[in-house]
């Protein structure tokens, strides 16, 4: 009888472009189930991520599943109990409830020890790691990934079964698999600065909202007893050109800001402003492939809204590790085969990205800016009042609530009617004062004024913004006409 040997073509099951949160928490799932898998980082470990450190209940709930929070070094990181947002000279401190289903509030974790936690856990499973190696593009012919790989002057190709791209927001393997990099209209860019000894409280997350850089945020969130991670995310077609420029932008916010500069004291930086940019969900935008998949940010699974990537990196590497062992058990890795995983993420995280994209469309527009500095300040009003409503601000900045739950009829309803008493109780003062009224009456000249000028200046702006304004509503549409007809609506 003639028997057939295949020759052994695969030096590992699973090959992934990076070891961050997606990149080892998929590692660990595949090689806690016995498969062959190699991890490829152009850096080595433990190396540092530009991040706001923030750790979310549900990340840490994945991170407590791999058996990473079970440690002495995550008891002594800083847990999170109040968030503090800023706007203008008000200000609301919320206390963060814990919901019951999670493990944890949230911590602030430097990711130069939390990505380090992570890489271990998954080479204790079993996964390979090549550090200081590039993933420069990849070939799939027929039953074969081929990474093509640069390490110093080295070029050199693995062949696996299938390659995963976990290579971060400018990832390498997203931008062959969708032919272009990503739509500068879902980037952020942020900036991280590290201060250190800085005033308390330890326990709390500060939030701040800026008219004149407004739309971004600008948070500081405290590692431990005296230090800080001080940053903020703006969209990047706002940036200025140069580098130096954006970073001047963080300088030039903590000066102008005094309730940044208290918490800051005598506090001073420590290393240089760091910057990255943020690539945000794009439905368009295809995750998987023949042989390939896509997970983490080179996916764009980060929340625009909050600025959460860590919890969708581990929560996207434990649905792509269940699709793939499927997939590699019945030897089906075609695009096909791989369409569960393209379906868990559309149906668990498609309608809150669609929504909160669809939020951060709005500040976008110049002549709006206002109108969401007073929706906001609106917001912080009722979130002083209403205790319910607080918890649901800070949960959707906390990460703990999808922003479609959060933003639900009741929501909604006291926002309005906050709203209504806040300009009521203008309207009566303006009324009370002498002139006041005539003064109302020309800061509304003054802006539509400014906003018909704008019109004019950047007609073509306001017409691309109203046509993904249109854009992301219908997707938000979409999603809830799909959830209807699910529930059988
Ligand atoms: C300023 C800022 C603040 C943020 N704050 C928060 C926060 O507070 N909380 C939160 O949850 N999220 C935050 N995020 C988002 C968060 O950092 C990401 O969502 C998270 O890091 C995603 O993990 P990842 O594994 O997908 O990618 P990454 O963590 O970026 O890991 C990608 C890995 O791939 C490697 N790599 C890149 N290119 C290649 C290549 N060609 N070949 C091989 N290896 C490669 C990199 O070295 C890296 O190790 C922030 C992001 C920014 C920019």
């Amino acid at each position: 009888m003639l028997i057939v040997r295949t020759l052994n073509k695969y030096d590992c099951d699973v090959l992934i472009a990076g070891g961050g949160p997606a990149g080892s928490g998929l590692a660990f799932h595949l090689a806690s189930q016995g498969y062959k898998v190699i991890v490829v980082d152009a850096e080595s470990f433990p190396r540092d991520k530009v991040c706001g450190d923030g750790v979310s209940p549900i990340a840490l709930a994945e991170l407590q599943a791999m058996g990473i929070t079970q440690t002495e070094k995550f008891a002594s990181t800083n847990e999170i109990k109040q968030v503090g947002l800023f706007i203008k000279n008000d200000k609301v401190i919320i206390n963060l409830s814990k919901p019951d289903h999670l493990p944890f509030h949230a911590h602030i974790i430097p990711r130069v020890e939390l990505d380090q936690w992570i890489v271990s856990a998954a080479q204790k499973a079993g996964a390979t790691y090549l550090e200081n190696t590039r993933v420069t593009g990849f070939e799939i012919r027929s039953g074969v990934a081929i990474a093509q790989l640069k390490q110093g002057r080295k070029n050199f190709t693995l062949n696996a079964k299938m390659i995963v791209g976990a290579d971060g927001s400018r990832s390498v393997v997203a931008r062959q698999l969708n032919g272009k990099p990503p739509d500068s209209e879902f980037q952020l860019v942020g900036l991280r600065a590290y201060y250190e000894k800085v005033n308390g409280p330890t326990d709390r997350v500060d939030i701040y909202f800026s008219e004149e850089s407004f739309p971004g945020i600008f948070w500081m969130f405290p590692k431990g007893p005296a230090g800080a991670n001080i940053g903020m995310a703006m969209v990047s077609k706002t940036l200025p050109t140069k580098t130096a420029d954006v970073k001047q932008l963080l300088i030039n916010h903590i000066a102008r800001n005094k309730d940044i500069r208290e918490r800051i004291g005598n506090g001073q930086m420590e290393g240089k402003i760091m910057g990255w940019p943020i690539t945000f969900y794009n439905s368009k935008t295809r995750i998987i492939g023949d042989r390939v998949l896509l997970a983490g940010d080179a996916a764009g699974l980060i929340n625009p809204l909050s600025g959460d990537g860590i919890q969708y990196a581990l929560l996207s590497a434990r649905w792509a590790a269940e699709t793939i062992s499927h997939c590699l058990q019945a030897n089906d890795l075609s695009v096909n085969g791989l369409q569960s995983y393209q379906r868990r993420v559309n149906a668990e995280l498609g309608y809150d990205f669609a929504l909160s994209n669809l939020l951060v469309q709005f500040p976008r527009n110049r002549s709006l800016s206002k109108l969401w500095m007073t929706i906001l300040e609106v917001m912080i009003a009722r979130a002083k009042q209403d205790p319910k409503y607080a918890d649901t601000i800070a949960g959707i900045f906390e990460g703990t609530y999808p922003s479609y739950k959060a933003l639900n009829a009741s929501f909604i309803l006291n926002s309005v009617k906050q709203g209504a008493t806040e300009f009521s109780e203008g309207f009566k003062k303006a009324m009370g004062q002498p002139g006041g009224l005539i003064a109302t009456g020309l800061q509304a000249t003054e802006s539509i004024t400014a906003l018909l000028s704008e019109l004019s200046t950047y007609q073509k702006d306001h017409i691309d913004w109203m046509k993904n304004t249109l854009g992301k509503t219908a997707k938000v549409a979409a999603h809830i006409i799909t959830r209807m007809n699910a529930n059988g609506r």
